[in-house]
């Protein structure tokens, strides 16, 4: 199965407005003659709207890195799926880590998230990965499987179309320790397993699986030559253009 790679960055809780849209000018540039990969960045929810304007008709996409599950309401300080769409973006990050960490983030609110947004039009980059306690107690696939049945539960063939997932150790965010290639083929190669099974082959087979976790200029072409690596999500270097769009052109 040829599936396109996809290549995103979070930008975090990093960058002002001005700062945003500058970065977004020059990747925008950098990357112009990119074609055959798809090309996605997440800033902060006040960026998205004027990075949408900036990167209009070129080959980046826009994502969010969070959304909610109601269409509108009393919900102060939430951003809906519609809202997203309406600001440009054609994806948004559900369930990342920091977001389990520190803001309460559940299995549940990921199910209810990724729901919506698809229903509404968004695509979505689910986020999963074990804890470092997690992988040295052997418990790493169990806590992958449980992820991945309750953050997609309910969900059909045809929302899972939209779907793409995000494997992400947590003990390789941000910490400059890279899963090996061969750790993360494979972590995907058991998703891809248990969405065989939750699903059915063509889901399976069809569906991106990107791993994230302190991915650089200097170990991309690795994580990419392994089969079932159909991607990277990238934080910390995605910040600087000249590193990320070496990380969009991997080899
Ligand atoms: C992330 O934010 O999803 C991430 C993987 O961060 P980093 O690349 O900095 O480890």
């Amino acid at each position: 199965m040829n599936r396109v790679s996809l290549i995103a960055g979070n930008w975090k809780m990093y960058k002002t407005v001005p700062e945003a849209v500058a970065t977004a000018a020059q990747l925008k540039e950098a990357v112009k003659d990119i074609s055959g990969r798809e090309i996605v960045i997440a800033p902060p929810f006040i960026s998205l709207h004027p990075v949408s304007q900036v990167i209009k008709g070129s080959n980046i996409n826009l994502c969010s890195q969070d959304v909610f599950w109601e269409e509108e309401g009393a919900f102060t300080g939430q951003i809906s799926p519609g809202m997203l769409l309406s600001a440009g973006c054609t994806y948004t990050l559900i369930g990342h880590s920091e977001r389990r960490q520190y803001f309460g983030e559940t299995n549940e609110t990921v199910n209810k998230k990724t729901k919506k947004s698809i229903d509404q039009g968004l695509k979505v980059i689910v986020c999963i990965g074990e804890a470092l306690e997690e992988r040295e107690a052997g418990k790493t696939f169990s806590v992958l499987e449980i992820q991945i049945s309750e953050g997609l539960k309910g969900l059909t063939p045809v929302h899972m179309d939209s779907v793409v997932i995000a494997y992400e150790p947590v003990w390789a965010i941000g910490t400059g320790k890279t899963a090996t290639a061969a750790q993360a083929e494979q972590a995907h190669q058991f998703i891809r397993g248990k969405l065989k099974e939750q699903f059915d082959t063509g889901v399976a087979e069809k569906i991106r699986i990107l791993y994230g976790g302190s991915v650089k200029p200097d170990n991309i072409d690795q994580l990419m030559a392994e089969k079932n690596i159909d991607g990277v999500l990238v934080g910390g270097a995605s910040l600087k253009v000249d590193s990320f769009s070496r990380i969009v052109k991997f080899t």
